[in-house]
């Protein structure tokens, strides 16, 4: 199964927030649309980076309320890592496991076009394997 059989199901829809709003607007936006990370949009409508709810905890951590009023850029990882449309959904659950984030935006043509979670990824792969079984049962009983 490929990234592109995840994207199909769940839709392209990527919430973004630019780098210069603040920690509070983050919160709201994460909070209003049920997820634990956005992708922060450059001024050139590319990836400028991504911010996750982790980063708001550490942040949190540091410095206390005050972070609420810093600028996104200032907590988001620079450096994101993506992945193609064409990528496996194996490939990318290792990926994730090894460098311990569970957000990948997808990028196909220089141009974002969806992001996965960790989530989006175990359920697929539980259906994978349940379909797996169910062809073995049916081989072994049929
Ligand atoms: P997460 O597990 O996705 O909540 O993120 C854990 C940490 O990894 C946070 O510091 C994020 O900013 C960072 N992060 C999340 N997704 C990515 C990604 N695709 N590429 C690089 N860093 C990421």
């Amino acid at each position: 199964m490929r990234i592109s059989d995840v994207l199909r199901g769940k839709g392209d829809l990527v919430v973004t927030i630019g780098p210069e709003e603040d920690v509070r607007t983050l919160l709201d936006r994460l909070a209003e649309n049920r997820i634990g990370a956005i992708v922060v949009a450059g001024e050139d409508g590319g990836i400028a980076g991504i911010v996750s709810e982790r980063d708001v905890v550490r942040g949190m951590q540091r410095e206390g309320a005050a972070l609420l009023d810093r600028q996104v850029g200032s907590i988001m990882t620079a450096d994101v890592h993506t992945c193609a449309p064409e990528a496996s959904i194996e490939d990318l659950m290792v990926e994730m496991t090894e460098h311990r984030f569970r957000h990948v935006p997808v990028v196909a043509d220089g141009r974002m076009c969806g992001i996965v979670s960790i989530g989006d990824v175990v359920k697929y792969r539980i259906e994978e394997l349940q379909s797996e079984r169910d062809h073995l049962t049916a081989y072994i009983t049929g």
